[in-house]
């Protein structure tokens, strides 16, 4: 991509050429000014030096005696200024005896023109451009009004870029078939628009892109101008938030005018939520630019033409905030979903990125995109990173698959702190807790296996985890998955009760996760017979961490509680007696575990195996 045209020249230009030329009016026209001072010496010195006729130059003022001393070839002398002895008659006579010449010094102390260009001229520019800015943000303000030329305050700052060679391609964008579909539609309709008008078709004037963070929202938008081949003005929401009312506005108009000038071309909007957010009519202070900023780009999406060739992209993690005037046809009636890519997808993520690091030939991706379910597009491309920087750490040329595993729990986790160290007491609870995560799982068959478990404490805070691959992607859950997952998440506790017979901290998230699901079966999926098929709570954000609203009375609202707390008492118990009936290999697995550090699923097995058979 190639930046094609640098809009306009900031108003910091300005401000340094007037710096460079005050500053080389200083050392090339005055360069006595930069280097000579006058020292003070008393009237005794000055004598003294006349005597030893050591004064070069003098310049006799009221009761002031400027003088130079002798310099060498090729040098500047030096100069002092004294205080005259009142009534010091001899005066002229010592300076004529001495042998020197009457002559200007003091002026060559300051240049009058250059000291009044400092103290005055400068000060005053400062203040005229100053006053100008401030009357012209008012003007705006004010309904904005042609503006002058010199200054270009509140203008947009969109870039302009080009496709060029080296642009980001579709190729680039792995997964998200359909939003590329989509998005190839409006590239190809930009290339052939006759196509398009033969049969009456009209094209959306708006695209919304939307899904959760690292999705590849704005790769998407990037590789359609790589593709389009048309003007691309790319700018972030947060551009349009400025500091007086009404600029903002500015900015909209100034951008779509260019945009209109330059059609066919794209328009991209990053995270539009920022002046996207629903009006809320309250009026309360500061949300007036917001708004003026929003009917802005309102007017400005009705007030052209789609035939005209000027497409708008955007891209938000926060649909739900827009305002529906935003979202209705006519302005961005487009919405294309950008989800979480699924394995096929991670696999082909993990495979874009990995091309531009070295690997070794054995690497399976698909087990490692199976390992990290659940990650975006951003996370996988930092795991391959993360990967290739540990073969550097390690002084391999390669990246191998233990890299990636290893990388995967890195930005799951965080990484390894070997510096933390545990006492061997809290070691062995440490891994009792993992093992009765992974027993209760294991022992129950509808849950996944276990892929490894490891006591390594880890920058997150983690002090040890188990964790779980699923062999195939889920889309649907059932109950009793669902009950399986809560039972699993207690079993750490569970272990620690038993063996133990006492309870430590450890299990806060556990805690945390297995509330959220036993909430989720009540309020969301209706799994809990007393309520059947109700909604009692709605999800507010759907990509951005998915919290909840209630929408229930108090009473249900106490009821919900009561029962998420017998489901998860329910699993818990459930848990107890999973590993209460296996109790010796939960000892012998937590000993194995403790030794080791970190054990794979299949040692796991193994031991919970062979006790079987024997
Ligand atoms: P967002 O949806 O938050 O705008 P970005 O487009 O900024 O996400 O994605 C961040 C980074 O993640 C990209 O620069 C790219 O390296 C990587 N990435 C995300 N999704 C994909 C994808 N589908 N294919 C390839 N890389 C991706
Ligand atoms: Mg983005
Ligand atoms: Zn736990």
């Amino acid at each position: 991509m190639q930046k094609m045209e640098k809009p306009r020249k900031p108003l910091m230009f300005y401000y340094l050429i007037v710096l460079v030329v005050v500053i080389l009016l200083n050392t090339l026209l005055f360069p006595r000014l930069m280097r000579q001072q006058i020292t003070q010496v008393d009237y005794g010195t000055f004598i003294d030096m006349l005597e030893r006729r050591e004064v070069s130059m003098a310049q006799v003022e009221e009761d002031m005696v400027y003088f130079a001393g002798v310099a060498g070839e090729g040098e500047t002398p030096a100069l002092y200024s004294t205080v005259i002895f009142p009534n010091d008659m001899e005066l002229i006579n010592r300076l004529t005896e001495s042998g020197c010449t009457f002559g200007a010094v003091k002026a060559e102390e300051m240049n009058p023109f250059l000291s009044l260009l400092l103290t005055f001229g400068v000060p005053v520019v400062i203040f005229i451009l100053l006053g100008q800015l401030m009357s012209r943000a008012m003007m705006n303000r004010m309904g904005g009004g042609p503006m002058g030329s010199a200054m270009q305050f509140g203008k947009s700052s969109a870039k302009v870029y080009i496709a060029s060679e080296t642009g980001i391609k579709f190729t680039d964008v792995a997964g998200e078939d359909e939003a590329k579909e989509n998005l190839m539609e409006v590239v190809d309709f930009l290339h052939n628009p006759q196509k398009y008008q033969a049969i009456g078709a009209k094209m959306p004037k708006g695209v919304l892109l939307v899904g959760p963070p690292g999705t590849g929202k704005t790769l998407l938008a990037k590789a359609v101008a790589g593709e389009a081949g048309v003007p691309f003005f790319s700018i972030s929401g947060s551009e349009f938030v400025e500091m007086f009312v009404g600029m903002g506005a500015n900015k909209v108009r100034d951008l779509f005018k260019q945009a209109n000038e330059k059609a066919p071309c794209i328009v991209f909007i990053d995270e539009i939520d920022t002046i996207g957010k629903k009006r809320d009519g309250s009026g309360m202070g500061g949300s007036d630019e917001r708004e003026q900023t929003l009917n802005q780009l309102l007017t400005e999406m009705d007030g052209f033409e789609g035939s005209k060739g000027v497409v708008i992209l955007a891209a938000t993690n926060r649909p739900e905030t827009l305002d529906p005037a935003l979202l209705r046809p006519g302005r961005f009636d487009r919405r294309v979903p950008v989800e979480l890519p699924d394995l096929q997808g991670r696999e082909a993520i993990l495979r874009v990125h990995a091309k531009r690091v070295k690997l070794a030939e054995n690497v399976d991706f698909n087990a490692i995109a199976r390992a990290a379910s659940g990650a975006s597009g951003a996370e996988l491309a930092n795991m391959v990173n993360e990967a290739a920087l540990r073969a550097v750490r390690q002084g391999r040329g390669m990246v191998t698959q233990e890299d990636l595993q290893e990388s995967i729990e890195v930005v799951i986790a965080g990484y390894q702190k070997k510096n933390k160290i545990l006492s061997d007491k809290e070691r062995m609870i440490v891994s009792c807790h993992e093992i009765g995560h992974a027993l209760v799982a294991a022992l129950q068959t509808h849950s996944a296996p276990v892929a490894k478990i490891t006591i390594i404490p880890r920058t997150s805070g983690a002090l040890g985890y188990t964790m779980q691959v699923e062999q195939e992607e889920r889309n649907l859950m059932s109950r009793e998955e669902l009950e399986n997952q809560i039972a699993t998440l207690t079993g750490g506790r569970a272990a620690e009760e038993l063996v133990f017979q006492s309870i430590t901290t450890g299990a806060s998230n556990d805690i945390e996760k297995a509330t959220k699901l036993a909430r989720a079966m009540i309020t969301r999926y209706g799994m809990s017979g007393d309520f059947d098929m109700v909604a009692l709570e709605t999800v507010t954000n759907q990509y951005m961490g998915g919290d909840t609203s209630l929408i229930c009375a108090p009473e249900t609202s106490a009821k919900i509680d009561q029962m998420v707390v017998e489901t998860v008492k329910a699993q818990h118990e459930k848990a107890r007696n999973l590993l209460r009936a296996n109790e010796d290999k939960l000892r012998e697995l937590s000993r194995f575990l403790c030794e080791k550090e970190t054990i794979t699923g299949a040692e796991f097995m193994e031991i919970l195996e062979k006790k079987d058979g024997e």
